[in-house]
């Protein structure tokens, strides 16, 4: 995998890589990648995708389905120019009346004879991914979506991912349809379904980095936080001992007691077990809480 490559196009390549499997799922990967495609009708179907893996795919699975095999074409322009593949003429009645549709449909539906088995069912969501699907990279967050013009087909995509105990979410954005995950668990579950099982221990792995990271974060902001709290604590200590000695003098305090009063003076942001240290004879960390609690009710 390309260091520049995202994390959507490395899931992509994955897939493609993956054997074609049983006439049955060949179909239903096929069927799957021209519902999700640009465009599917009876005379055009056209693919358009960034990755060339894609485009290679769609072209094997028509060539051992149909025995057509479809040019890709790279767009010319700036940077990498998206890849091609169109079918037209009777090529393309050809597999659209294959796939059981015709042009009199009002609407585009999922053909669900096609996807009944369970194999199928997963074949069929790998190839919908493929044209019509994007991830986002785990390091910046978590969504996965698949998106249609068409309203009643991103529906039924949704059917098919429920009948394998996904829960998509819908959404509406810019026209198109969105069937999407949100959370690392549903989007490594939707990859591993789909049979992209090294893009989906990627995304845990880097989960659980993030989440170290976060801890880390977490617990050392409150060390720091809690040392500055104590500071401030001995800070205000000191003042207040300072005002009762301006006050009573020194004698205010009991004999045992003043050797800890002017060491807490002179170091107003030294810790506990630095002040026990300090002391002729050495207190430990609680034995100088306790004392400097009872220093602070002669204070006022
Ligand atoms: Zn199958």
């Amino acid at each position: 995998m390309g260091i520049n490559m995202s994390f959507s196009s490395e899931t992509k390549t994955e897939l493609c890589e993956l054997p074609l499997g049983e006439t049955c799922c060949v179909t239903a990967e096929f069927y799957g990648m021209l519902l999700f495609c640009r465009e599917f009708g009876e005379r055009r179907i056209h693919v358009v995708t960034e990755n060339e893996a894609v485009a290679k795919r769609f072209r094997d699975l028509c060539r051992s389905l149909f025995s057509i095999a479809p040019k890709i074409a790279q767009e010319k322009g700036r940077g990498l120019g998206k890849f091609n593949v169109s079918i037209s003429g009777d090529d393309a009645e050809r597999i659209f009346s294959f796939f059981g549709h015709d042009g009199t449909q009002v609407s585009t539906r999922v053909n669900y004879d096609i996807v009944l088995p369970q194999c199928c069912r997963r074949s069929f969501l790998r190839g919908a991914y493929l044209t019509g699907g994007s991830v986002t990279d785990p390091n910046s967050g978590y969504h996965l979506e698949i998106a249609t013009s068409l309203f009643n087909l991103s529906n039924d995509a949704a059917d098919v991912m429920a009948s394998l105990g996904l829960s998509p979410k819908h959404a509406k954005r810019g026209g198109k349809n969105i069937v999407y995950f949100k959370s690392s668990e549903e989007i490594e579950d939707f990859l591993n379904n789909i049979g992209a099982t090294s893009s989906a221990f990627r995304l845990m792995e880097v989960k659980v980095m993030k989440d170290v990271r976060n801890r880390a974060n977490r617990l050392s902001n409150c060390d720091s936080f809690n040392i500055s709290r104590s500071i401030n604590a001995g800070v205000e200590q000191a003042e207040q001992i300072r005002r009762t000695l301006d006050k009573k003098g020194k004698a205010h305090f009991p004999q045992e007691l003043r050797e800890l009063v002017l060491l807490r003076v002179e170091n107003p942001e030294a810790s506990l077990r630095e002040l026990g240290e300090m002391l002729e004879k050495p207190l430990s960390k609680s034995g100088v809480s306790h004392k400097l609690r009872r220093i602070m009710e002669y204070t006022e």
